[in-house]
């Protein structure tokens, strides 16, 4: 029988927080994320990428670790955490910024280089498209809509593969508009920021998270998770 409920986690950077931050809650520490993912292989979660949807649901207890924005901190950290609980995660990558520094939140923490994605894919990770430039989506004129979502799947598709399947909005924004330009460009679901976790029929295209951050302390966390399997959409 499939899953009832699939919960997804929303991780934007593991590691040590950069001085001088202003989104230092944005940061789970490695210990914090190795305690995590410890809970998640005791709780028996299975890993699974959110394409194709209904795919999601055919393990026991499934769950998505997702990754915003595509800090290399990901890459050193998250990786061999989720590797040694034989876990996967998915990255949201910004197409026109890798190698470059975030410039939204605070603008100095480095992003995922290509060899670095290419690395992050060898090592089992999954990855997804979230926008060319990290734009504010439903306030671009059409063409920029375009270029941020169909022109930013082909870029990382040329760059990774064919397997770029789902996208996922940068500050969690989208509207009808939007979430039209993503279902065209062939994607197969989207993660929105709403609270809770999803049903097969729920709207594949505006999936709820579970927000994971630097205050997430242990039992938090378990409480997250408890609360959005009753808070399914
Ligand atoms: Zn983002």
């Amino acid at each position: 029988m499939p899953a009832a409920r699939l919960p997804i986690l929303m991780y934007h950077k593991v590691g040590p927080v950069l001085a001088g931050s202003h989104v230092a809650g944005h940061y789970v520490s490695e210990p914090a994320f190795r305690r995590q993912m410890n809970w998640l292989r005791a709780l028996k979660f299975t890993s699974v990428d959110l394409a194709p949807y209904e795919a999601a649901f055919l393990p026991k207890r499934p769950i998505a670790i997702t990754f915003d924005d595509g800090y290399r901190n990901n890459l050193s950290y998250a990786a061999p955490a989720m590797k040694a609980v034989g876990m996967f995660g998915i990255v949201y990558l910004v197409s026109e910024r890798l190698g470059a520094t975030n410039d939204w939140d605070d603008g100095l923490e480095p992003l995922m280089t290509v060899s670095e994605v290419q690395e992050w894919i060898r090592a089992g990770n999954r990855i997804g498209c979230h926008s060319a430039t990290h734009a504010h989506l439903p306030e671009v004129p059409e063409k920029q809509l375009l270029a941020e979502v169909i022109g930013a799947k082909d870029q990382l598709q040329e760059l990774f593969g064919p397997n770029v399947k789902t996208f996922c909005y940068p500050y969690g924004q989208s509207n009808s508009t939007v979430k039209r330009a993503v279902q065209t460009a062939g994607f197969e679901a989207a993660c929105g920021t709403g609270k809770g976790s999803n049903r097969a029929d729920s709207d594949q295209f505006d999936l709820r998270r579970i927000n994971v951050r630097a205050d997430t302390w242990g039992p938090l966390f378990l409480l997250k998770l408890l609360r959005a399997y009753r808070n399914a959409a």
